[in-house]
C-alpha cells in the first residue's frame, strides 16, 4: 500500500498523522468521519477535546514541565480538502482514502487531489499534540471546518473559544515563506430590470466576441495587468454606439466571481449600410488590444460574425446606462500596500455582466487588506452604478488581515529562522482571503503568522507537497514553539 510508503517519510511523526488523515474522507462539508477522528485522537491522548456549534474542534494541550510561563499558541489548520480528480479515474471522495504516491522528492494522489492543503497542517498540530519530547508552552491545536467553501468554520468561531496569544495558521504554500498579511473580500452585485424594445427598421444583428485573454485568480493575479475581457469589450461597444449607431441586444462577459474574465461576447444590431464600418472599427480594436497588451498577454482576438436579428434590444436608455457604467466603473489594482509597495492591498474585478433584453447583472469582487479602503472602493462601484439607475447590493464580505510588521511572533519566526537554516525568511502578503482575516477580526488580539511546506497546484489533480520542504516546515515549527516568550 502506498499509504505505507509516506509513514517512513522524515519526520515520521507528522507523515504518520497525514497518512491518519488521508485514510478518512474528508471533502468540504463531509468532515464527519475526519471530526470523529480528531475528537478520538484528543481523547486517546487525554486531553481536553471540545467540538463548537459549527464543529470546529479544539484539542488543549498544557505546557511541558518547566515552560508554564509561556503565552499560549494556537496552532491552526483546516480539516476540509478540496474535491477534485481527472475523469479517467474512479474516486468517491465521500467514501474512498486518497491514495498517496512518492513521486521523487514530492507526495501527490492518484489523478486527484491530494489534500496536503491542508492536512500536512493538521498532521503538524496532531503530531505536536502527540509529543512527549518537544518543549512548548500551552497550545490550543484548532481545527476548522469547510474552509475551503467559503471559510465557515472560521465565520463561526465564537468569541472566547479559544484563549492563545499567538495564532500560527500552517494554510500557506510556500515553505520559507511567512504571511502576515491577506485581503478580505466583499461581492458587488448590480441589476437593472426593464423591458426590451424592438429593433430599429433596416437593422442587422452582429456578434462581437472577445477571447483569447490570459484571465487567471482576481487577487493573485491581478496586479499582473492583463486584460479584462468586459472592460475591453466595452471599450469597443461605446465607440461602435457613438460613431455608428449600434444597438446592444445582449452580453455575456465572465463566468466566475473570482477569476478575471478572459471571454466576453455581445449582440449588436447596426444599420445594415454600417456593416462594414463595425468590422473595420473591429480590426483596428484588435490591433489596438493587441498592440496595448503585447507584453502581457497572449494574441487577443476581437471578431465579428453576423447572426440572426433579436427580437428585443435593451432600450436605448439603458443601454447607455450600462456602457457609461462599466466604462467607468474602477478595475485592477485600487493601491498597493504602503509600507510593501510591491504588494496589492485594494483591488477590484469587473467579473462577470450578463445582458438580455430584461435585464442586467454585474457582478464584481473587491479585495483589500484594509477593510476601510474596502468600504472605499465600494463607494465608489455604489455610486457609479446608482447614477446610473442600477440596484447596487453588497453581500459575502468578509475581513483583511492588515499586516503589522512590528508583530512579536513574526520576530521571534524570523530570528529562530536565521537561527535553524542559516538563512531570512521572507515576509509576504497574499492578496487573497485567508482564515487569518475571519480569525483576526474575531479575536483581535491575536498575533498571527501563516507558513507551511511547499504545496504546488492546490485544488486540482495534480497537488503535490515537497517532501524536504516538509521537514524544514516542521523543524521550523519546533524551534518556533522553543522561543515563544513568556506572557509579560
Ligand atoms: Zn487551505
Amino acid at each position: 500500500m502506498a499509504t505505507k510508503e509516506i509513514i517512513e517519510l522524515q519526520p515520521q511523526a507528522l507523515w504518520k498523522n497525514f497518512a491518519k488523515v488521508c485514510s478518512v474522507p474528508h471533502p468540504s462539508h463531509h468532515l464527519k468521519e475526519i471530526t470523529g477522528l480528531m475528537v478520538d485522537f484528543g481523547k486517546s491522548l487525554g486531553l481536553d477535546t471540545r467540538v463548537d456549534s459549527v464543529g470546529n474542534v479544539l484539542i488543549l494541550k498544557p505546557a511541558t514541565a518547566g515552560l508554564e510561563k509561556r503565552k499560549t499558541v494556537v496552532l491552526q489548520a483546516h480539516l476540509d480538502m478540496v474535491p477534485q480528480k481527472n475523469n479517467a479515474v474512479n474516486h468517491d471522495f465521500e467514501k474512498d482514502p486518497i491514495t498517496t504516491i512518492i513521486d521523487g522528492e514530492w507526495v501527490r494522489a492518484n489523478e486527484t487531489t491530494l489534500g496536503a492543503d491542508n492536512g500536512i497542517g493538521v498532521a503538524a498540530a496532531m503530531a505536536v499534540l502527540e509529543s512527549k519530547t518537544l518543549k512548548h508552552g500551552a497550545i490550543e491545536a484548532f481545527f476548522t471546518v469547510d474552509e475551503e467553501t467559503g471559510m465557515f468554520g472560521a465565520f463561526g468561531l465564537q468569541p472566547g473559544f479559544i484563549t492563545g496569544e499567538i495564532l500560527l495558521n500552517m494554510d500557506s504554500e510556500d515553505e520559507g515563506e511567512l504571511y502576515v498579511g491577506c485581503a478580505g473580500g466583499l461581492d458587488a452585485n448590480i441589476t437593472w430590470q426593464y423591458q426590451g424594445v424592438a429593433v430599429p427598421e433596416d437593422d442587422i444583428a452582429l456578434q462581437i466576441t472577445i477571447s483569447g485573454l490570459k484571465g487567471g485568480h482576481s487577487g493573485l493575479d491581478i496586479a499582473l495587468g492583463r486584460g479584462n475581457a468586459n472592460k475591453l469589450l466595452f471599450r469597443f461597444l461605446k465607440e461602435a454606439i457613438i460613431r455608428y449607431e449600434a444597438r446592444l441586444a445582449s452580453v455575456e462577459g465572465g463566468n466566475m466571481r473570482n477569476a478575471i474574465p478572459r471571454e466576453a461576447t455581445a449582440i449588436i444590431t447596426v444599420p445594415a449600410d454600417s456593416k462594414e464600418d463595425i468590422e473595420q472599427l473591429v480590426s483596428e480594436y484588435a490591433n489596438l488590444f493587441n498592440e496595448e497588451y503585447k507584453e502581457i498577454e497572449n494574441p487577443v482576438s476581437l471578431v465579428c460574425r453576423e447572426v440572426e436579428l433579436p427580437e428585443l434590444i435593451i432600450p436605448e436608455e439603458i443601454q447607455d446606462d450600462l456602457i457609461n457604467s462599466v466604462t467607468a466603473c474602477p478595475n485592477g489594482v485600487f493601491r498597493f500596500i504602503p509600507s510593501m509597495p510591491e504588494v496589492v492591498e485594494t483591488s477590484m474585478n469587473l467579473s462577470i455582466v450578463s445582458a438580455d433584453a430584461a435585464h442586467i447583472d454585474i457582478k464584481c469582487l473587491l479585495r483589500s487588506s484594509v477593510d476601510s479602503k474596502k468600504e472605499e472602493l465600494a463607494s465608489m462601484v455604489e455610486s457609479v452604478f446608482s447614477l446610473a439607475g442600477a440596484k447596487v447590493a453588497f453581500s459575502g464580505g468578509y475581513s483583511g488581515w492588515n499586516p503589522n510588521l512590528q508583530s512579536p511572533i513574526l520576530a521571534t519566526m524570523k530570528e529562530a529562522y536565521r537561527q535553524r537554516f542559516g538563512k531570512d525568511a521572507t515576509v509576504a502578503v497574499v492578496h487573497a482571503g485567508l482564515e487569518c482575516g475571519i480569525l483576526g477580526a474575531i479575536e483581535p488580539h491575536l498575533d498571527m503568522v501563516s507558513f507551511g511546506p511547499t504545496i504546488r497546484h492546490p485544488h486540482s489533480p495534480d497537488e503535490k507537497v515537497n517532501i524536504p520542504s516538509v521537514e524544514r516546515f516542521w523543524e521550523f515549527l519546533v524551534a518556533t514553539l522553543e522561543n515563544i516568550p513568556e506572557r509579560k
